[in-house]
């Protein structure tokens, strides 16, 4: 339990910050470019952070300026910007380079998981597949899991927040906004889909569901 020390939370304001990418620029091609990757973590997801923190400074300015907060525009500034700095963050750590962590079938229990609710891994990456290739306009597919029931789930994000489900907690992403995948793929981004299975780190994506116990 946090104890809120208001004091000398004020005095040690934190920000979020761009996580670095656990594997080079280049590591994920040939299925994601190296001038695609570096455009997507530097400059959007970088732009996610910094929205997040804007939205965190404009209540901050309220609070020491003692204004009402226009809290119904800075709320949907900060889902969004959050929502997208924390998708993109477990994107990244949730993919690794095709036959160097990436790629391949997943094991153990997330193995187990998906058999038994999804009666197998080729038809849970038909569904998760078909999820992320119709998202309308901009957002993710996921796979959650509800800690209570265990049960997983594979969610449609549109944008960054939209058809979340509070306590579903994500195991693994795949980012479909165009910025993710145009300057590979332009339009087709059924095709960047299918590469996406040549880079997942289903040992991270196990790993993320060892947690949500
Ligand atoms: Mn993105």
């Amino acid at each position: 339990m946090v104890k809120f020390m208001a004091s000398v939370i004020l005095e040690k304001i934190k920000t979020f910050s761009l996580p670095k990418l656990p594997y080079d620029y280049n590591a994920l091609e040939p299925y994601i470019s190296e001038q695609q990757l570096k455009l997507h973590h530097d400059k959007h997801h970088q732009a996610y952070v910094n929205g997040a923190n804007a939205a965190f400074e404009k209540i901050d300015k309220a609070r020491e300026e003692n204004v009402l907060l226009d809290v119904k525009a800075v709320v949907k500034e900060l889902t969004f910007n959050t929502g997208g700095h924390m998708l993109h963050s477990i994107f990244w750590e949730n993919l690794a380079p095709a036959g160097k962590g990436g790629g391949g079938q997943p094991s153990g229990e997330l193995a187990d998981i998906i058999n038994t609710f999804f009666g197998s891994f080729e038809r849970f990456k038909k569904i998760f597949s078909s999820a992320a290739s119709s998202v309308e306009g901009s957002g993710w597919a996921a796979l959650a899991v509800h800690p209570c029931i265990q049960r997983p789930l594979i969610m449609q994000i549109e944008k960054h927040n939209v058809n979340l489900y509070p306590n579903f907690q994500i195991l693994m992403v795949l980012d479909v906004w165009e910025h993710a995948y145009y300057l590979d793929y332009k339009n087709e981004r059924p095709k960047f889909v299918e590469a996406f299975w040549n880079i997942v780190n289903w040992d991270r994506v196990n790993k993320n569901l060892a947690l949500v116990k």
